[in-house]
């Protein structure tokens, strides 16, 4: 990447790691990660939401840096949404960044983008940054309709934002197909997708909004493939699902600039 934006790393558990593996996995990755790792990248962690109490006490008594995620929430503050998380109770429990549309939402859950955008207005609304999750299927990208999907779930989810809560998001570029499977998108096809993101959020948003939108690469990222997807210039951090539940992979994954540059 080539700009101010901050690099951002995310570690996606999915539901792997109760809570006493999510304090060890934390402690671990606390004592691998430098304070210059810090200074260069932000890095967050989401972990199933019954780990986010025990995760949220040890981030505070031992001054960690690492930011506390979740992988999801409700639209409602509250109400008669058995099984539901709000978003209001996440920003109670020091959590910063909310995951939202996440494929395996999508596709296994049935979200539509309409309810995802309605995520991302209550995630903002409650003083948190949504990362906006999109991406397409192996038949979409075949049949060449990669840039309409990507580009109609950015539109949707970002209309009627402000432009200062634009600028403050992070959206995941993830091809479906490459989750979880050992396949990647190429870094310069990646690139290609990512910038074409970077173009749909200036003609929903602003220029400026664009420019400070940082956008992630998601899809079999490991601490090999890291440093190539980096060097592209829209792209500024990654979402990590597999690789992040190993403290070891998941900090050099963060380290990326010591082995690349
Ligand atoms: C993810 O869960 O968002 C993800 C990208 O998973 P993986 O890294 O395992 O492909």
């Amino acid at each position: 990447m080539s700009s101010n934006r901050q690099p951002i790393v995310s570690g996606n558990w999915k539901m792997n790691n109760n809570h006493f593996e999510a304090i060890q996995s934390v402690q671990k990755l606390a004592y691998l990660l430098q304070k210059d790792d810090f200074d260069a990248v932000e890095v967050t962690v989401h972990p199933p939401f019954t780990d986010l109490r025990s995760m949220q006490t040890l981030i505070d008594a031992d001054q960690l840096r690492l930011k506390l995620g979740a992988q999801n929430c409700h639209s409602e503050d509250k109400g008669a949404f058995t099984g539901e998380v709000s978003p209001l109770f996440l920003s109670k429990l020091g959590v910063q960044y909310v995951i939202v549309g996440h494929s395996e939402r999508r596709e296994l859950f049935g979200e539509t983008d309409e309810f995802v955008a309605a995520k991302v207005a209550a995630v903002l609304k409650h003083g948190m940054i949504p990362i906006l999750c999109v991406g397409e299927t192996l038949a979409e990208r075949e049949s060449g309709s990669t840039l309409d999907k990507v580009k109609r779930q950015v539109r949707i989810a970002l209309d009627k934002r402000s432009n200062e809560h634009v600028k403050s998001m992070v959206i995941a570029y993830e091809p479906i197909w490459a989750i979880g499977t050992g396949k990647n998108a190429s870094p310069a096809d990646a690139q290609d997708v990512i910038a074409a993101i970077r173009e749909e959020v200036a003609s929903v948003a602003s220029g400026p909004a664009a420019q400070a939108i940082r956008l992630q690469y998601g899809g079999s990222v490991k601490a090999g493939t890291i440093a190539e997807i980096m060097r592209q210039p829209d792209i500024d951090g990654v979402l990590v699902g597999g690789a992040s539940l190993d403290p070891t992979e998941f900090a050099r994954i963060v380290q990326y600039r010591r082995h690349a540059f």
